[in-house]
């Protein structure tokens, strides 16, 4: 492959600097490295981490270009940036990345086509471009669907759970809104993902298997190892992926296991991603180290070992509210505070990590702190 590696006191520009871009900037300043962050948010988390920050938004050409002169190579952290204009980025500047993933993951109509085309198990959708589009989705996928907008969704954001005609409206109005997929809802036991590196040989380096738990359609909690026997199965839908789609740097598998033990892959973040946030204390590489490793060219670590199992509890705005007083007498939890200026109760604020030797138990002691908001 063809990427420059980097050497110490050489720069990164990050696009994007919430808590993703933060985390990465950390990495790379204990490798030597510079940071320089876009955002257009000029309070948001990665500003207090990184050498420079420039303030535009994600689709100012002029300051990308800025980024790009001054930085040795371009990472980002989300997937929402113009695949256009990444392609005109990687152009110029060295991007290893590509804009290959961004372009195909960013629109989840191309993200399902692409799995189709990988030959992985997805669970049965259907575009939606119009209000009529949804007598075809009752009559194949049938109740309840979920429909999807196709851009800019996240924390299930963009999302409404058809479970009757009676709930339809709300799809309607999403409808309205942009283009969307709907997809059978899937009667879940257990949703797991999986965090990979790929380094400038195209090794691969596997995190281990997670267990997530959804709240409302965000994460609240992610268990190392996973509680399942899926490990192998999923990390050969991980390979079936990369046979479709280039990626250099951490990226993130997330699966559906049904009741009947089946495998589905959900859907792909090219970037790093809150179920992997465990690896910071719980591994002896975190996913930041690596994609740090990645993007500036340095070979990765064959394996990532589990130091401890551990439990990872994200911190929203009401969680933040129940538990702020707690925190003094728990040095335990291992708190990491983003720094976003405004606390709103569904925002993620931070996370912890429990490193425990009895997952079971730190489990059912942290559902007991947070019950007072989420039960
Ligand atoms: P996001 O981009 O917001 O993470 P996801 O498609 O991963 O969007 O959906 C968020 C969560 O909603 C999932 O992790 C899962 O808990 C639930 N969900 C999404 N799609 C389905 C489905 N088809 N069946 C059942 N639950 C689903
Ligand atoms: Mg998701």
């Amino acid at each position: 492959m063809n990427f420059n590696k980097l050497k110490f006191g050489d720069t990164i520009g990050i696009i994007g600097g919430g808590q993703l871009g933060k985390m990465m900037a950390q990495s790379a300043q204990k490798m030597g490295f510079k940071v320089i962050c876009l955002d257009p948010n000029p309070d948001s988390p990665c500003k207090s981490v990184a050498h420079e920050f420039i303030t535009a938004a994600y689709d100012d050409e002029e300051a990308l270009h800025e980024l790009g002169e001054k930085s040795d190579v371009i990472t980002y952290e989300f997937e929402n940036i113009s695949a256009e204009q990444l392609i005109r980025l990687t152009q110029k500047f060295n991007i290893p990345q590509g804009y290959q993933a961004i372009q195909l993951l960013q629109d989840r109509l191309t993200e399902k086509q692409t799995l189709q085309q990988a030959e992985s198990k997805i669970v049965p959708f259907l575009p939606i471009k119009e209000e009529k589009d949804l007598n075809v989705v009752i009559n194949q996928l049938g109740y309840p669907f979920i429909v999807k907008t196709r851009f800019g969704g996240y924390d299930g954001k963009g999302q409404v759970l058809v479970k009757n005609e009676e709930s339809i409206q709300e799809a309607k109005d999403l409808i309205s809104q942009q283009e969307c997929v709907a997809e059978q809802f899937l009667d879940i036991a257990l949703e797991v993902s999986l965090t990979v590196t790929i380094g400038n040989q195209k090794q691969i380096t596997y995190f281990p298997l997670q267990e997530n738990e959804h709240r409302n359609q965000i994460l609240f909690k992610t268990i190392v190892p996973a509680r399942s026997d899926k490990e192998q199965e999923a990390r050969d839908e991980v390979n079936k992926i990369i046979n479709e789609v280039h990626f250099v740097g951490t990226f993130t598998v997330e699966f559906f296991i049904d009741k009947s033990n089946n495998l589905y892959v959900n859907e792909i973040a090219p970037r790093p991603h809150n179920s992997g946030h465990y690896s910071i204390e719980a591994c002896d590489y975190s996913q930041f180290d690596t994609h740090i490793l990645a993007v500036t060219g340095q070979n990765l670590p064959k394996e990532i070992e589990i130091l401890k199992p551990a439990v990872m509890m994200n911190l929203l705005g009401r969680d933040l509210d129940l538990l702020e007083d707690k925190f003094a007498n728990h040095p335990e939890w291992h708190v990491h505070i983003y720094g976003k200026p405004e606390r709103k109760p569904n925002r993620k604020m931070g996370h912890m990590t429990i490193l425990t030797n009895n997952v079971d138990e730190t489990e059912k002691a942290m559902l007991k702190q947070f019950e007072g908001e989420n039960s």
